[in-house]
C-alpha cells in the first residue's frame, strides 16, 4: 500500500509540473503573436514591380495578399497557337496548353515583415511564390521527382504545365537573365532576385543555403532587407539555373 502511494504522489507532481510548463508555453507564445501581428499600411516598394493586368495585391493586416490570374505577360509556346503572345518552340516536349488548362489562378498570403528567426521550413511541391509576370514559381522538384525528368518540357524561360498551374522551375529569362531584376516574391513573404544583387552589381558572394543575405537592394531605399537570389550554378543537364529550391528561411 504503501508504494502504490508513492508512485501516486509522483504522478501527481509530474502532472503538477506538466501544467505548471505549458501555462509558460501559452504566455510565451501569446507574447509571440502579438509581435506577428503587427499592422503594415504600406505596401513594399517592391511589389510595384508586378504586372498589374495578372495581380491584384492588397494588405491585410499583417499579411500581404496577392491575387493572380497566373497568366503570365510574355511570350511562350505553352499559350497555345493563335494567342498573340504564342512563341513556336518545336524543341519543347509539350504538356497542355495555358489556355487549355482548367484554372490557373491562385492567391497566397504571405507575411508584410517575414521572421528572420534562424528557423527554415522545407519547400513543398507546387506554389512556393508569385513571379512578377504573375505566374506561379516552383522549387527543384517535379512530381515525385527531380526536374531532370521534366526538363524537355520546359520553355525558353524555364517554366511549363505541370500539369495545373503555369510555372517557372528555373531562371525565367522573361524577366530576368543573368542581372540582379526582381523575380517574386515567396510563400515566406521573402523577395527573390535574379543571380545578381543590386547592392554590387555583381553576384553575391555572401549567401547562405536559401541563397539568401542581408543587404540594400533597388526598392529598399538603402535599408538593408534579406532576401534571396537565384542562385549562380548551372543545374544538372538544364543548361540553366534554379529559381529557388529552398529552405525559406521567413516563416
Ligand atoms: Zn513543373
Ligand atoms: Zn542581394
Amino acid at each position: 500500500m504503501k508504494s502504490i502511494f508513492k508512485i501516486s504522489a509522483v504522478s501527481a507532481s509530474v502532472i503538477f509540473l506538466m501544467i505548471a510548463c505549458s501555462t509558460d508555453d501559452s504566455s510565451t507564445s501569446s507574447t509571440t503573436s502579438v509581435d506577428d501581428d503587427e499592422i503594415v499600411t504600406e505596401l513594399h516598394a517592391a511589389y510595384s514591380a508586378f504586372n498589374s493586368e495578372a495581380t491584384t495585391i492588397y494588405i491585410d493586416g499583417s499579411q500581404v495578399v496577392i491575387e493572380t490570374t497566373g497568366l503570365p505577360n510574355h511570350e511562350t509556346v505553352y499559350w497555345g497557337e493563335g494567342h498573340e503572345l504564342y512563341r513556336e518552340e518545336p524543341d519543347v516536349a509539350l504538356t497542355p496548353s495555358i489556355m487549355s488548362s482548367n484554372n490557373n489562378a491562385v492567391t497566397i498570403s504571405v507575411d508584410a515583415t517575414p521572421n528572420l528567426t534562424g528557423n527554415t521550413v522545407a519547400t513543398q511541391l507546387n506554389t512556393i511564390g508569385i513571379a512578377v509576370s504573375g505566374a506561379s514559381i516552383f522549387n527543384d522538384q517535379e512530381g515525385a521527382g527531380d526536374l531532370d525528368q521534366a526538363a524537355a518540357s520546359l520553355d525558353w524561360t524555364g517554366a511549363h504545365i505541370g500539369p495545373g498551374v503555369y510555372h517557372y522551375h528555373l531562371e525565367p529569362k522573361a524577366f530576368t537573365d543573368d542581372d540582379d531584376n526582381l523575380v517574386g516574391v515567396l510563400l515566406d513573404g521573402v523577395f527573390l532576385y535574379g543571380r545578381k544583387c543590386s547592392a554590387t552589381g555583381d553576384y553575391p558572394t555572401d549567401l547562405d543555403a536559401s541563397g539568401g543575405h542581408t543587404t540594400s537592394t533597388q526598392y529598399t531605399d538603402g535599408e538593408e532587407e534579406y532576401h534571396y537570389h537565384i542562385i549562380n550554378e548551372l543545374y544538372s543537364n538544364t543548361g540553366s539555373y534554379v529559381a529557388f529550391a529552398g529552405p525559406y528561411q521567413g516563416y
